[in-house]
This record gives structure tokens, sequence and C-alpha cells, in this order.
């Protein structure tokens, strides 16, 4: 079965085709340099890229595997969550594909396609918990099976992703800051005591960073000369020494610290309450994050589990990933029909995302 892939819900334009879960090809255009201008992703010209940018990427992938359109069985497009602007480019591209060649539609979650994505190259094992850390949200599962998606917890403020990248932009690094938290962390040891690990002392499974990120603003507020002055490029990083270097470090490790504890402590709780599982999936942006990535191998090692982290280049988006979950869904019989709509938002009620078996 080929299944072609969509992903426009952000700011990354992505067509991919699998054959029965195994990639043929896949074509992405990022659209970080144009928003990160701005520090941030500009809704309205980013649907306007998609629009600019789809067509010419499904004709280079068709053209580089040698396929005809008409020879796809099944198109799976990023139906949300998202920017709706965004979103309506990818639905609408699907939809115009699968009547103009009969393929069948299906409408993917993206944060569901994000879990998945490891099992491109792997088998994923079931029951698993699955930890979702991505620029726009933070959600845990029991994912029961590649259709069966249980919400456990999610963030009631900021994103794991977004913290990052704001805490980024107080020092500011370029966007999106995450990455560079992250490396210049490696340099220190954290010091626990100086950043909270938000919304844990309670019983919840959600989560809350947006007082961590004030935390960090706080902070800087009285140690203004670890700011740069204008935003950073990463040479500008690179180049930075002494003990101002030192410093930012210890600050960044810290922060790296702070949201790693506080999502195992998050994880081990959701795992306590689930019942047996027998993997752990991390996946999203923040999978890439070094400290995220140790941590949560501690996790898997203490609770007996098998951990399962997309390679680097599969932990943002990418078209791949929703292919893949498309293909998952379509070979056990689900399709979706023609009136198939763009959701935007990611902590929609679990039926909303009914599947309508044809
Ligand atoms: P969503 O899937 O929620 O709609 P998104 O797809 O835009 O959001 P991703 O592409 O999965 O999000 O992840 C992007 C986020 O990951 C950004 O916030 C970025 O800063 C963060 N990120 C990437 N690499 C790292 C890293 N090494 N450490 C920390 N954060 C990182
Ligand atoms: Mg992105
Ligand atoms: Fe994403």
């Amino acid at each position: 079965m080929l299944t072609l892939g969509i992903e426009t819900s952000c700011d990354e334009t992505a067509v991919a085709l699998v054959e029965d879960g195994r990639l043929l090809g896949e074509k992405l255009a990022t659209q970080i340099d144009t928003h990160a201008l701005f520090g941030g992703v500009v809704p309205e010209i980013a649907s306007r890229e998609h629009l600019r940018v789809l067509p010419r990427l499904f004709r280079e992938l068709m053209a580089e595997i040698g396929i005809r359109p008409d020879e796809i069985d099944t198109v799976a497009v990023a139906r949300g969550p998202g920017l709706l602007g965004s979103l309506l480019v990818g639905v609408s591209f699907a939809k115009a594909l699968c009547l103009s060649t009969g393929a069948s539609l299906i409408g993917v979650n993206h944060l569901w396609a994000h879990l998945l994505a490891p099992g491109l190259d792997g088998e994923i094992e079931f029951p698993a918990l699955g930890l979702l850390v991505s620029g726009g949200h933070t959600h845990t599962y029991r994912i029961n099976s590649p259709v069966e998606f249980e919400l456990l917890g999610r963030t009631l403020d900021d994103a794991a992703g977004e913290a990052f990248d704001k805490v980024a932009k107080l020092f500011n690094f370029p966007y999106p800051g995450g990455r560079f938290v992250d490396d210049l962390g490696r340099e220190a040891e954290p010091d626990t005591k100086l950043f909270p690990r938000p919304y844990i002392e309670n019983d919840s499974l959600d989560f809350s960073f947006s007082g961590l990120k004030t935390a960090v603003a706080n902070y800087v507020a009285i140690r203004p000369e670890l700011v740069f002055e204008k935003m950073a490029d990463p040479d500008a990083i690179a180049a930075l020494t002494g003990e101002r270097r030192v410093d930012l470090a210890r600050v960044c490790a810290s922060f790296n610290w702070s949201v790693a504890q506080t999502l195992k402590i998050k994880v081990e709780r959701a795992l306590k309450r689930v019942g047996p599982t027998k993997s752990l999936i991390v996946a999203g942006g923040v999978a890439a994050n070094s400290v995220v990535r140790e941590t949560m191998k501690g996790v898997a090692e203490n609770h007996g589990l098998r951990l399962t982290l997309p390679d680097l280049g599969l932990c943002t988006d990418n078209g791949a990933m929703i292919a893949f979950a498309g293909w998952q869904l379509a070979r056990v019989g689900y399709s979706h029909s023609l009136e198939l709509e763009a959701i935007p938002r990611g902590h929609v009620v679990p039926q909303d995302w009914i599947i309508f078996k044809e």
C-alpha cells in the first residue's frame, strides 16, 4: 500500500511516501529563517508559504521516486493540531488529490504521528507510555496500539519547547533557541536549587511550564550581563568566552535539569497509574534535548521499559511521520470522507478525533 504523507501544521512544509510502513522518499522545506526575523512563527506568512511550496515538493517527490499520483492508495494529511490556515492548505491539497486520483483520504493527528515516528526505524512495543514534548504541546498518553491513544496529561500553559524558546529569547538567542540552551548547558553542572520543578506538588499528571520561564526571567533581571545585547547568531554564541560563558552555561544546565526532572516526575506518576506498559516513547522537538534523552533513559531502565526515541531528524516536523501514522490507520480499515475538517486545538476531547470506518 502506497501512502502519501502531507505535513503543513506549522512552519515546515513536508511530503513523504511510505510503502507498507517503509519510507520510499521525502521532501521538506522549512520556513525557520523567514520566521526567525520575527522571533516566532507568523501564521499568515506560514500559510502563504505552504501554499506556494507544497505543489512543487509533491511534484519533486513523485519525480524522484518515479511514481504517478494515480498510483497512490492513501493520502494522509496532518489535520491538527496546528495553525488553522496552515492546516487548511495541506487538507485542501490532500482532498484535491483524492478527488482527482480516487485515493482514499485519512486525517492524521499530528501529535500521534510524532509519537509513532520511531516505528519507521524499528518495532514499537505496545502498550506504551508516550511523552510528546514539542514546540506547542506537552502530552502524555497511554498508547495501546498505533491507533488507540488515551490522553493522560497535558500542559496547562506553555509547552516544554515553548518554555525552551522563551528562555532562549531572554538571552537573545536566535529562534527557535531550544538547541542553544541545550548545547550551552552541556558545558556546566546544573544548580538544582536555582529553578523550581513546576507543578509537581500535587497529584496531577498535567504540566505547567510558564512559572519556570518566569523564574528564569526573574533571575536574568538581576543578572543582565548574561544577556546578548542584540539577537546573537550561532557564531556569536560560539565566540562567547570567560566567566560570562561559564555563568550562562550554568543557568542553561539548571533550566535543562528542571525541565527534565519535571518530565521525569510526571512520567513516573503516569506509569504508576496506567498499569503494565512495555515501552516508553519520547517524541517531539524537545526529545532532541540531551538532558531529556539521558533522563528518560534512566526512567526506562528503572521501570524495565524499552525506551523508544526517534532519530534526531525525526524529532521535529516531517512528512514521513504523517505518512507512517496514516498507513497504520489505513491498514486497519480507517479512512475519512472528503468532509474532513482541520482541528487546530491540541487538547480537543477524544471524540473529536473519531475516525470513520467506511
Ligand atoms: P507541535 O508538534 O506541538 O505542533 P512543533 O512541531 O513546532 O510543535 P517540534 O518541531 O516537534 O514542535 O519541536 C520544536 C521545538 O523543539 C522548539 O521549541 C525547539 O526549540 C525545541 N527543540 C529542538 N531541539 C531542542 C533541544 N536540543 N533542546 C531543547 N529544545 C529543543
Ligand atoms: Mg517546526
Ligand atoms: Fe510537531
